[in-house]
């Protein structure tokens, strides 16, 4: 799989920008990818980018906007760059606060443009469609340039989630150490290691590089949470001084880690309906014990479909949407890691 991924890598992107990443000073600007779909025969997706530097020190990729309807992120890295002077940093943050742009214009966890998931479509294409050519440029062009990785998430319009930071387990434990450090530096008020983690995502593909890399999910619902992004914010912040690129110190989560102990963490819808949660996240729930029921709301005279839990914990996530599919995503219950 390595060699076919260096293969990948190894070709040249066609993204283009005007942007030096090599200049110090604060550059705004954006990633062109070109675009010839029926109505633009020689158009681009813009997808804005900042970078500041000032002088050497560590590089911080700054991620937000993976999925469209994920909103604390992209907002508050917008604020950083608006309010961050160069000469207040040392080193060099490279910025992307809506990464996958044509979702975010429609407010979708998905591209409009080729249906696919940017969290699912690393180390990318860069013969492929828009979604896998972004990820291939980042993947190739950004990543190497990169000491550490950051990718800002919420629970999108499906999830509800808890202000979470997550932790993917890498088999060097020295670049976990790092990246465990970072993930707590963050101060989030809830922590997963060995988040449930996926080969494609932004994260994995930062670690293959052996960069120190994490990912939080801030707010949830599709919406703005006041409190969420007062969560980014801090942890921005933070998570800056931790690496030194700002001055300053950290609040570090020093909690236990949880974890998503398997695949029965997650319980899924077994029927269509709408579905009844009978916890609010972040309740402690044992096995066995109903998490909710699914109405089919067109016959009455039918009872609810009981849904159960088959492990215990704390349920962390739940679904935002009432109305549920069979096999649609419910609950995730996370434990307290052993360790
Ligand atoms: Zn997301």
């Amino acid at each position: 799989m390595s060699e076919s991924i260096d293969a990948i890598l190894s070709v040249a992107s066609p993204v283009r920008t005007p942007l030096d990443f090599d200049r110090d000073g604060k550059q705004i600007g954006e990633l062109h990818l070109p675009h010839s779909p029926h109505e633009d025969a020689w158009g681009v997706v813009p997808l804005p980018v900042a970078v500041l530097r000032n002088g050497n020190g560590p590089t911080a990729l700054l991620v937000g906007g993976v999925h469209g309807d994920e909103y604390e992120g992209p907002i508050a890295l917008a604020e950083l760059v608006r309010r961050l002077d160069p000469t207040e940093i040392r080193g060099r943050l490279i910025v992307l606060p809506a990464l996958n742009a044509p979702a975010v214009k429609v407010g979708q966890r998905t591209s409009p443009i080729d249906n696919l998931n940017l969290a699912r479509a690393f180390p990318g294409d860069p013969a492929g469609t828009a979604t896998q050519q972004i990820a291939h440029y980042v993947a190739r062009a950004l990543l190497p340039k990169a000491d550490f990785v950051l990718d800002l998430h919420a629970g999108g319009s499906s999830l509800e989630i808890m202000t979470v930071a997550l932790l993917r387990h890498h088999d060097d434990p020295d670049l976990e150490a790092r990246s465990e450090a970072a993930m707590r530096s963050f101060g989030a008020p809830f922590a997963l290691a060995g988040a449930p983690g996926d080969d494609r995502t932004l994260i994995a593909a930062a670690l293959r590089q052996g960069k120190p890399a994490f990912a939080v999910e801030l707010g949830c619902a599709g919406r703005v949470s006041p409190e969420a992004l007062a969560a980014a914010r801090a942890g921005l912040t933070a998570f800056l001084a931790h690496v030194g690129i700002v001055p300053g110190g950290s609040k570090p989560y020093t909690g236990p880690l949880w974890r998503v102990a398997g695949d029965d963490a997650f319980v899924y819808a077994p029927v269509d309906g709408v579905f009844e949660p009978f916890h609010a996240l972040g309740q402690e729930v044992t096995a066995g014990q109903p998490a909710g029921c699914i109405h089919d709301l067109r016959q009455p005279a039918k009872p609810p479909t009981p849904v159960s839990f088959a492990r215990s914990g704390l349920m962390f996530a739940r679904r935002a949407y009432g109305l549920a599919a069979h096999g649609n995503c419910l609950a995730v219950i996370a434990e307290k890691s052993a360790a």
